[in-house]
């Protein structure tokens, strides 16, 4: 039995610049709590993480597609069974869907169990006159606009910590106690076709079925497939919580990030020099990149060579999140550059951020069609360059909320006063995340 044990050194990540920390006024009380966590057990363990990376390794040769998805920003108060459950059920249901689409496995990956930190575009928040530091994210403040609530306090690591650890500690209790059932799941799917809003996918959801009763003529064993793997990842941040949460593995001397299965570093923290890549390097967990539109292909090779300079399998993933007015242009010269390179990697799409817009009534919000057409985007360019898209990154939710314009429901300005609840980025809801999953399995099986 491998072990994983506090290591004496971590990634040298200390001398490179790092953006989007919080300033915490209190050093004494950080290193209290930083210390606190190196004694903490792990929340993910290195055969899971390793399960991941040869899972990776084959989206990279096309042979399996990942779907990640989550809140842009999860909450300590909406930390409740119900909700794990509902983006749990929400993700599984479009797996479904899109297992079909994609004749190949799909690998889940909640933007779950640790998504507690977020990068801002300003320190600091000012409204009528008074100037705050920016949320930052649970793991760091709190929401509420006071001067108490918005300073950060490092004992919500803590609290950040615990919060992952029985989300995951649901998950794997759903997951592995029969909540996954593929009868089920496909049963919660015939009735999102049977509403009339989303009729059009009836005939693919028949064409299910159809598969579902050849399997179980077959003789297939439903029993076996009540089991699936789920995994955790989050945008890695917080720089002094993920060095803490880093752990050996007593049979190789390997490090791991014991936070969550796989990391990701954002848009704003990916410099190839910079503090979160050298953290990111330094671990063997699968990592992921998110990058924009002005990201340039010596860029992507510059990561390439700091996060994965053997050019091992299941390794890297290139997030891309362009835009969909700019996908079918920004993303060529930097999949050019890659298959030139030889290393492998995957590319995901993240039809999400590239795509934010502010209503006339204020709101933070995205298209679902702008959405669609950058994943369509995505489609297009990796097939006329001849390689694979590997997945798609979704904010989404298990709730009706009304944060996102347009679905089958018709979402209008006016309609998302009724239930606009992120406290950061604007997610896709029940409704829409299945209706997006039936739109790339379509997609997927031409
Ligand atoms: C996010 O995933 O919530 C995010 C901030 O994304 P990006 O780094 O791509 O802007
Ligand atoms: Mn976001």
């Amino acid at each position: 039995m491998n072990e994983l044990s506090t290591p004496q050194t971590t990634p040298s990540w200390r001398a490179c610049k790092a953006a989007q920390q919080p300033s915490y006024p209190d050093a004494a009380a950080l290193a209290a709590v930083t210390a606190d966590l190196r004694t903490r057990p792990p929340l993910v363990f290195a055969g899971e993480v390793d399960a991941l990376r040869r899972a990776m390794a084959k989206v990279e040769r096309g042979e399996a597609f990942v779907l990640m998805g989550g809140d842009c920003a999860e909450s300590f108060a909406d930390n409740t069974a119900n909700n794990i459950r509902a983006k749990l059920q929400t993700v599984l249901q479009m797996a479904a869907v899109l297992t079909y689409g994609a004749s190949t496995p799909i690998v889940k990956i909640g933007r779950m169990a640790g998504q507690y930190a977020k990068p801002r575009s300003s320190d600091t928040e000012t409204r009528d006159g008074l100037t705050l530091p920016a949320y930052r994210g649970d793991a760091v403040n709190d929401h509420a606009f006071t001067p108490q609530a918005r300073t950060p306090d490092p004992t919500r690591m803590l609290d950040a910590y615990l919060r992952s650890g029985t989300t995951l500690n649901l998950i794997r209790s759903f997951t592995m106690g029969g909540y996954a059932d593929l009868r089920e799941v496909h049963s919660w799917n015939r009735g999102f076709t049977a509403n009339p809003a989303y009729k059009r996918f009836e005939a693919f959801a028949d064409e299910i079925d159809r598969a579902m009763r050849f399997m179980a003529a077959a003789g297939v064993d439903f029993d076996a497939l009540r089991q699936v793997d789920f995994y955790a990842a989050h945008e890695a941040l917080l720089l002094e919580y993920e060095d803490a949460m880093i752990r050996e593995d007593s049979r190789s001397g390997r490090l791991y990030s014991t936070s969550a299965h796989l990391l990701w570093a954002g848009e704003r923290t990916r410099e190839p020099q910079d503090a979160h890549i050298a953290l990111l390097a330094g671990v063997h967990n699968p990592v992921g990149v998110k990058i924009g539109p002005r990201t340039t292909p010596q860029e992507v090779l510059a990561l390439v060579d700091r996060l994965n300079p053997q050019g091992d399998p299941g390794r890297l993933t290139l997030i891309t999140r362009m835009g969909a007015d700019r996908i079918r242009q920004a993303l060529p010269p930097l999949i050019e550059a890659v298959q030139a390179d030889g290393r492998p990697v995957s590319w995901v799409t993240d039809p999400m951020h590239g795509n934010t817009i502010t209503t006339a009534n204020g709101y933070k919000t995205r298209r679902f069609d702008t959405i669609m057409d950058e994943v369509r985007g995505f489609f297009e360019v990796h097939r006329a360059a001849g390689t694979h898209p590997g997945g798609i990154h979704v904010e989404l939710t298990g709730d009706d909320v009304t944060e996102c314009l347009g679905g089958g429901e018709h979402i209008d300005e006016a309609t998302l006063a009724r239930r606009y609840e992120t406290l950061v980025d604007p997610r896709l809801n029940h409704q829409q995340s299945l209706e997006m999953a039936f739109e790339v399995a379509e997609m997927l099986s031409r």
